[in-house]
């Protein structure tokens, strides 16, 4: 029987796995990460690639390795080292450079032969261990781990549904068939949302296709450099939210996250491309829509929009990420949620006496950084810690 078994291998699972492997008893025979892709990190790699990001958002401490200076250390290589590596501010690393170094890492480690390529449909609880069924096996652990992350529920507004069903090209820049160079226009090409994703991959059409791009969002495009504030990381901020009691946390997660914004360097490019006509920044909400001769008119609340296709950067549904199995197991353990329907959990990520949790699931704990790579960095810190006693 396995000591750990951690569901879903992103960014979250393996680095965990990395830690518990390092800085716990474990051995590697004791761990396995269970993932249905072919690949460790594939989820990651495909979300950044389907919106054409180049840089990370966060600073080059937050990486799938131990020691914080590792990926600088890397990047010191005589090999690897490169002007393009880093951008300011914080060191932000390039998403080659992250993945490569994210491929060390998974290399040196042997951490794709803890990997057991499958998606887990059931949990059952044995009481001294967690039964996890999948499609070819059943898996038997001491203790899961949940490391899902958002990246399997891409947001779909009902018009955008309804324009695709109408026969206009409509697509979600996260959706697994979403392929960037496959994109194809020579009409304006209607990016909807104004955060971060859309503007990569604004900036990507624009580069790519002889087509205007109209990026339409709710709110006008603002800068912040980062997700949330950088006292979110450490006490500054955190320590008011672990004394606030459960039912306020999600409000302040909410209003923690810099939902829509773009960090400076983005907004420049932006600005740059609109500048030379070839995008057009549109602050309205889109309520309906229509096909038009196979285009898509849009119906905003200030105006009329045409665009030959679509494609949508409106993020993920904002609801507990449920891995098709997670609200079977809230029943068969009895497990606790919040209002919001998020994990209530124990400092230590405990769920239940065999259930730790990370990422997303881990919020009402960890705070607004927890879906961020920062977020599985504290999640390892509490969870080896657990395990150690
Ligand atoms: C485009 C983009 C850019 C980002 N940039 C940054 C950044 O610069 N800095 C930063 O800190 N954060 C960033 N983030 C946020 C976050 O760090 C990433 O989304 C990260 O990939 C989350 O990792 P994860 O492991 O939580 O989730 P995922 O990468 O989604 O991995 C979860 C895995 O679990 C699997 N899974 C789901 N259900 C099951 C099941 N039933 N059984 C088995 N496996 C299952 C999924 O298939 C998936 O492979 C970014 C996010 C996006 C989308």
């Amino acid at each position: 029987m396995l000591e750990m078994l951690i569901i879903g291998g992103g960014i979250h699972g393996v680095h965990l796995a990395h830690c518990l492997r390092q800085q716990t008893h474990l051995t590697h025979d004791d761990i396995r990460i269970l993932d249905p892709h072919i690949e460790l990190l594939h989820e990651w790699r495909r979300c950044a690639r389907n919106c054409g990001m180049k840089y990370l958002r966060s600073s080059s401490v937050h990486h799938i390795d131990i020691h914080p200076f590792s990926l600088r250390r890397y990047a010191a290589l005589p090999e690897i080292r490169k002007d393009t590596n880093f951008i300011a501010p914080k060191n932000r690393p390039s998403v080659e450079l992250f993945d490569a170094h994210c491929r060390m890492v998974v290399d040196d480690h042997q951490l794709e032969s803890l990997h057991i390529k499958g998606r887990a449909l059931e949990l059952h609880n044995n009481v001294e261990y967690v039964s996890v069924v999948t499609a070819e096996e059943t898996i038997n652990a001491r203790f899961v781990l949940l490391a899902l992350g958002m990246s399997e529920q891409p947001l779909w507004p009902t018009w955008a549904t309804r324009l695709r069903e109408m026969g206009v090209s409509v697509d979600h820049v996260f959706d697994p068939g979403f392929r960037l160079d496959g994109l194809r226009a020579d009409g304006p090409v209607g990016v909807i949302g104004g955060g971060i994703s859309g503007g990569h991959l604004s900036l990507k059409v624009t580069e790519q296709l002889n087509a205007e791009v109209l990026l339409i969002s709710r709110k006008e495009v603002y800068v912040s450099n980062f997700d949330f504030a950088p006292g979110w990381i450490g006490p500054r901020y955190t320590e008011g939210f672990y004394r606030s009691p459960i039912e306020q946390r999600r409000q302040q997660i909410v209003a923690a996250r810099a939902k829509g914004s773009v960090p400076g360097d983005m907004k420049l490019a932006l600005d740059k491309a609109a500048a030379r006509h070839q995008l057009t920044c549109i602050t309205d909400d889109i309520t309906d829509a229509k096909c038009q001769n196979g285009s898509a008119l849009l119906t905003g609340r200030q105006g009329r929009y045409e665009c030959q296709r679509i494609v949508l950067a409106t993020g993920f549904v904002e609801k507990r990420p449920d891995g098709g199995f997670v609200n079977q197991a809230v029943k068969e353990f009895k497990l606790k949620t919040a209002a919001c329907g998020f994990p209530v959990i124990t400092p230590s990520l405990q769920w239940h006496d065999r259930i730790f949790v990370t990422g997303p699931l881990s919020e009402l704990q960890i705070g607004p950084v927890a879906r961020n790579i920062v977020g599985a960095r504290h999640s390892s810190s509490r969870i080896t810690a657990a395990l150690k006693k």
